[in-house]
């Protein structure tokens, strides 16, 4: 019940307009600096030069969602092109992932698919990989349309799909041979498009994990669950799929003994590596997942 409630304030606050934008001016703040990585890319690019260090491959993402102006959308596409740059000057192992919102999708489909090309373009010409993030359900058709277009001319690029999603089943099927990532879903959904049960969504995220992997496409597992993680590795065993067809992600900050120990098992170990100033919404979303986060989040509140 009260975590249900703590979820539902965090989801909230995550939305609001005014403590986003101030928190940009803020710096990283209330034990923020735990799950974000710098504001800037060279802070970000430090960050996964330590990661890869000890064995473990990273994912990039220049935070920032829900823009409202053309102007924002080609400031964050030029962004994200320094940061590809970044990338392959600095040698590092990372690709990089996109929230298609920051990049004007709520502006115009046809803008946000212009600069995706420019994104997608410049990471094949590094030989690199961008996964879009699937943000809330009112945006997931819209965002397959949009891969779909870009994979037209590009095969570096693939998504995000959410087990609680209803749709999440078939929408793996129809995306075989895509490389995705797969995840249990972090928005709050109705129960018109969403399961709400945590038992029906695991169980839905194994089933769309063995469908992927028996496909023989790509898979990232997205998770700090251990006991999915257990699965995974058991159902890879049994049906003889090599590690090169799949990798397990988490987030920066979240579970790195388990990060390690999977790394050291011979498993690709992908880490989330968000960072910039815009930072607030990520970390309110990743409080209301986890209350027991709540507690670094107070630590830094008063730590300042
Ligand atoms: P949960 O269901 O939150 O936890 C299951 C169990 O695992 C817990 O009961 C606990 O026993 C254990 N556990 C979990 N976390 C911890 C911890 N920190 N320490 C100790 N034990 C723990 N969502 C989207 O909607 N779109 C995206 O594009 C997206 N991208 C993601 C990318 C990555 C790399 C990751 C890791 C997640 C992403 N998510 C995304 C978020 C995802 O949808 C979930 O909301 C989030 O991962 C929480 O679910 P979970 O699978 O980790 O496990």
């Amino acid at each position: 019940m009260i975590e249900t409630i703590s979820k539902n304030v965090f989801l909230s606050i995550s939305k609001s307009k005014m403590l986003n934008q101030a928190a940009r001016k803020w710096g990283l703040r209330f034990g923020a600096s735990h799950v974000v990585a710098g504001e800037t890319i060279e802070s970000a690019m430090a960050k996964v030069k330590e990661l890869n260090e000890k064995g473990l491959v990273c994912t990039l993402d220049h935070l920032g969602e829900f823009v409202s102006s053309r102007e924002e959308a080609l400031e964050a596409t030029q962004y994200n092109i320094r940061t590809l740059e970044a990338i392959h000057k600095a040698g590092v192992k990372s690709n990089l992932s996109v929230k298609l919102t920051q990049l004007g999708l709520d502006i115009d489909f046809d803008f946000c698919l212009d600069n995706m090309r420019q994104i997608v373009g410049t990471a094949k010409q590094y030989n690199n990989f961008v996964r879009i993030d699937m943000e809330d359900s009112a945006r997931c058709q819209a965002t397959l349309d949009l891969l779909r277009e870009l994979r037209k001319t590009y095969d570096n690029v693939g998504t995000v799909i959410q087990a609680y999603l209803y749709r999440a089943e078939q929408d793996v099927k129809d995306l075989k041979g895509v490389s995705l990532r797969l995840v249990k879903g972090a928005y709050k959904e109705p129960p018109e498009v969403a399961y709400q049960e945590k038992a029906q969504i695991d169980e839905n995220y194994m089933t769309i994990i063995q469908t992927h992997l028996l496909s023989g496409s790509y898979t990232a597992i997205a998770t700090h669950d251990h006991h999915i993680i257990e699965k995974v590795k058991q159902f890879t065993k049994e049906h003889g799929i090599p590690k090169e067809q799949f990798e397990f992600q988490m987030l920066y900050g979240f579970r790195t003994d388990m990060q390690l120990q999977l790394a050291k098992e011979g498993y690709t170990m992908r880490i989330y590596v968000p960072f910039g100033n815009d930072w607030f919404g990520y970390f309110m979303r990743r409080l209301a997942e986890r209350p027991q986060n709540v507690a670094f989040a107070l630590k830094g509140f008063f730590g300042k």
